[in-house]
């Protein structure tokens, strides 16, 4: 027994979205709905609490789009643009709440944030709020567990090209984004999972991230039972859902999955 949680899909496509700018492809030109991907992000909600995983580009159009209009806490893979462009956006949650937004995030995550938006960190009257106001929290290692905002969710680390991105577990289900190369502490704090979500940029693997083959490797290892495939380039029209193995699916923009934490990695109940 545990506290039902769910988890929807703000956006499933990959850094450049989907329809890509000029492309005239299949899955640019597909008519169906659920080939219009924006960039890769994630909604958690338990209790009565809203999680964001990632910020990026589109975030703005998401959250109008779910009607997002409290966020409890934010998760931050890494930060390249396709998951951080947007936190400036959060601004909207400063203007509703007068409370900054909490922002979990790694050391190196919080390093480059500073050189990529020095405003962010520079001190303003917060009553004039012209920017964001976040309240970072430092993850402090690479490995871990770490109450955040009343919730329990444990964290790891991996590498996507020289980028460290921080890989998140809450109960039964984990959010892993940008990963091909991981070490097998990574394996071990997944371990348990049962609904994974991870990214597959293209069918067949990059430098940078796996391709099928490897997601269906990694998801086996772990054991998940259901495995939801995100940050999808135009080499993937939703229609090819039927060719994944069972138990492996395509996610779309909008589509919610449902998970459980444990009573006790959730504080207040
Ligand atoms: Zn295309
Ligand atoms: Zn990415």
């Amino acid at each position: 027994m545990g506290i039902q949680a769910q988890f929807t899909f703000m956006g499933t496509g990959g850094s450049m979205g989907i329809p890509m700018i000029g492309c005239h492809c299949a899955a640019c030109n597909s008519p169906n709905p659920l080939d219009k991907r924006m960039r890769p992000s994630g909604l958690i909600q338990v209790a009565d609490k809203n999680f964001v995983i990632d910020v990026g580009p589109d975030f703005r159009m998401q959250a109008l789009r779910l009607g997002v209009e409290k966020i409890d806490g934010v998760l931050i893979s890494h930060a390249h643009s396709d998951h951080i462009a947007g936190l400036d956006d959060l601004r909207a949650y400063y203007f509703l709440h007068k409370s900054k937004t909490p922002c979990l995030l790694s050391e190196l995550t919080f390093e480059e944030l500073k050189q990529r938006y020095p405003y962010l960190f520079q001190p303003t009257d917060d009553k004039k709020s012209v920017t964001a106001q976040l309240d970072f929290r430092v993850l402090p290692q690479e490995f871990g567990s770490i109450f955040f905002q009343g919730v329990q969710w444990v964290f790891f680390s991996y590498l996507h090209a020289e980028v460290q991105v921080t890989g998140f577990r809450v109960g039964n289900f984990a959010y892993v984004s940008d990963i091909r190369y991981y070490s097998n502490q990574v394996i071990d704090r997944l371990i348990g999972v049962e609904i994974l979500t991870i990214s597959v940029h293209k069918k067949e693997a990059t430098e940078v991230h796996f391709g099928i083959e490897e997601a269906v490797e990694f998801s086996t290892l772990i054991g998940a039972k259901k495995t939801y495939f995100t940050h999808l380039s135009h080499d993937f029209e939703h229609s090819m859902n039927t060719q994944l193995p069972s138990g492996f699916e395509l996610a779309y923009d909008g589509m919610a999955v449902f998970f459980t934490i444990p009573k006790k990695d959730v504080h207040g109940n």
